[in-house]
């Protein structure tokens, strides 16, 4: 009933479809090949999209001064990875919004990046969330993970997490997300073998609600 794919675009996974595949397999290859199939956020959902925009753009304010790549380029695409990295390269100090970092298939946007005079790194992942729950861990992590591979040099990586009504929360999760390399390697190698093979038949359990809640639910509960 399945048919076998093969896959071969400009990059495979983002952090989303990490922490989506991590959450469920089935999740990681709809997202590739059935994504239409998704049910559409509701309304709470958007609300909490657009207070996550607004807080970020607030933390980014206080980077005055900063490139904002997400502004030249509408869509990810290989002239957007050369170009951030024709920017890194250049010498001298520069703060970069929505850097594409890319190594193998794996394409990550950094929030805010920072390259220092000495070609050190500072890294600032923004959430609104005032708590951190596994799906940013593992976001942080395979951020990382890109991160340290492309541009070695990281001094600080750092997540930005809600505080109250308003405030900023700055840690650094560098040692965190050190540990966890050979685990994200482990998970990519197999989900690159789920890529490429048939639709997973996943029961509907609890990976269904959490981290979040699944947008395949109505595709799935199709299938019982
Ligand atoms: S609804 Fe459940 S089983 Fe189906 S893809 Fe989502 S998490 Fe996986």
């Amino acid at each position: 009933m399945f048919k076998k794919r093969s896959y071969t675009p400009f990059y495979n996974f983002s952090k989303t479809s990490f922490v989506r595949g991590i959450q469920c397999r089935k999740i990681l290859f709809l997202d590739k090949y059935k994504s239409s199939l998704k049910t559409p956020p509701d309304a709470e959902t958007r609300a909490r999209f657009a207070s996550g925009i607004e807080f970020e753009a607030r933390y980014k304010s206080t980077f005055p001064g900063a490139v904002n790549m997400k502004e030249r380029f509408k869509y990810t695409s290989p002239e957007y990875v050369e170009a951030t990295s024709q920017l890194l390269g250049n010498e001298g100090e520069v703060t970069v919004f929505e850097a594409a970092i890319m190594f193998k298939d794996v394409l990550v946007l950094t929030d805010v990046l920072r390259k220092n005079a000495d070609g050190t790194y500072d890294i600032f992942e923004v959430k609104h969330s005032d708590k951190v729950n596994t799906a940013i861990e593992w976001d942080l992590s395979v951020q990382y993970y890109v991160c340290k591979n492309a541009l070695r040099n990281i001094r600080t990586f750092n997540l930005v997490n809600r505080v109250g009504e308003a405030d900023f929360a700055v840690t650094d999760y560098k040692a965190f997300v050190e540990e966890r390399l050979p685990e994200v390697e482990a998970y990519l190698t197999e989900f690159r073998q789920v890529l490429q093979g048939f639709e997973p038949e996943v029961p509907m359990g609890p990976q269904c609600e959490e981290p979040y809640k699944c947008d395949f639910q109505d595709y799935c509960k199709k299938l019982r």
